[in-house]
């Protein structure tokens, strides 16, 4: 056995360990969990940019949390972090990020039927499908793409060929190209569906991607936590110190205006990487509507107004009567626990 499938082995037994054996490890109480969206069916708006389960897959991540972790609300958490008395030991806090309209027809059933409390991050802008998010409508030019005609694809490869300078031969090859333009700031969106003819007004009067002021009031009155998911689906690091601190304090404002609650809590776009952890410390003594901040690393430290999470949608590996959480969680905890031994101080010899 040589030394790449020893380490692979370790590392497969060290998945089953339970989980609160690392959490000891590495001084945790909470495990931080989000999601994007739940369906059943194909989304197009989502598909090309990751997975997602379906709710009999969710159902099972939930009873999962509910056998091995105690649930709890954002309150709770925004309680004990910030009163300094901690919190229960192996707490889960559920959160949903983007604000779509699965939110509601999908997740909020379950999420009543189990007892399940959850924050819901919105993207304000989007509320009442106002908008839509540059990535999205990148989802719905590679549907468009790979549902096109071979007489059209030439023709259309070729206008984009000219247009954008890039040499692409094939669908597939569009289809990628597309792809890697996800996340990007830069990109041409709306020239792309002008090409491609997605129409995202018509797309968001017909499909309605996003949870209504409606439905985010009953997810409020419901008892769920509603947060901000900035304004626009902006990656915060590449925006000026003041752009950041309108991006934070106005989403949360516009949450607090639809909720009436004082305490908003808001996740990054993305991620919080690259933000200046001063700068987010001053707004939000600045602004006391702001509540704790949200990132997507796993189980990193990081100050303690900042929660971090792991993703819960690709149901790989998980089956109808076995959720991948479990496995999920313990990969995200490993990666602590091998990060902080990188950064251990070395002993003395
Ligand atoms: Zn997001």
């Amino acid at each position: 056995m040589d030394k790449h499938s020893i380490r692979q082995s370790m590392r497969k037994l060290a998945v089953q360990v339970p989980p609160k054996f690392y959490m000891r490890l590495i001084g945790s109480d909470l495990v931080g969990v989000y999601y994007h969206v739940v369906s059943e069916v194909p989304i197009p708006h989502v598909n090309h940019l990751y997975d997602y389960k379906s709710p009999a897959l969710f159902e099972q991540d939930l009873i999962y949390l509910q056998q091995h972790f105690n649930l709890i609300g954002y309150d709770a958490l925004s309680e004990g972090l910030s009163n300094g008395t901690g919190l229960m030991r192996k707490s889960v806090i559920l959160t949903f990020d983007d604000g779509f309209s699965e939110c509601f027809s999908v997740v909020r059933p379950l999420l009543l039927e189990h007892k399940v409390p959850c924050t819901f991050f919105v993207t304000t802008d989007y509320v009442d499908n106002r908008g839509m998010s540059p990535d999205l409508i990148l989802s719905l030019c590679i549907d468009s793409v790979l549902g096109l005609e071979n007489d059209r694809q030439r023709v259309i490869i070729n206008q984009i060929n000219a247009d954008y300078g890039t040499r692409l031969s094939s669908q597939m090859a569009l289809a990628d190209w597309i792809k890697s333009l996800i996340g990007n700031p830069k990109a041409a969106v709306s020239n792309l569906c002008n090409h491609l003819g997605v129409d995202v007004e018509r797309y968001l009067h017909e499909s309605r991607p996003y949870l209504t002021s409606e439905e985010i009031v009953q997810l409020s009155k419901d008892g769920f936590t509603i947060g901000a998911h900035a304004r626009s689906h902006r990656r915060l690091n590449n925006l000026s110190d003041d752009e950041i601190e309108a991006e934070i304090m106005e989403s949360c404002r516009a949450i607090g205006a639809l909720t009436g609650k004082e305490d908003i809590p808001f996740a990054f776009p993305y991620n919080g990487d690259g933000v200046s952890r001063v700068l987010l410390e001053n707004i939000r003594a600045r602004h006391a509507h702001v509540g704790l901040l949200f990132n997507s690393r796993g189980f990193e430290e990081d100050q303690n107004f900042m929660v971090n999470r792991l993703c819960g949608d690709s149901p790989e590996g998980a089956t109808p009567e076995e959720s991948n959480l479990r496995q999920k969680i313990n990969r995200s905890l490993l990666d602590e626990v091998s990060r902080k031994l990188r950064h251990a101080p070395k002993l003395q010899k």
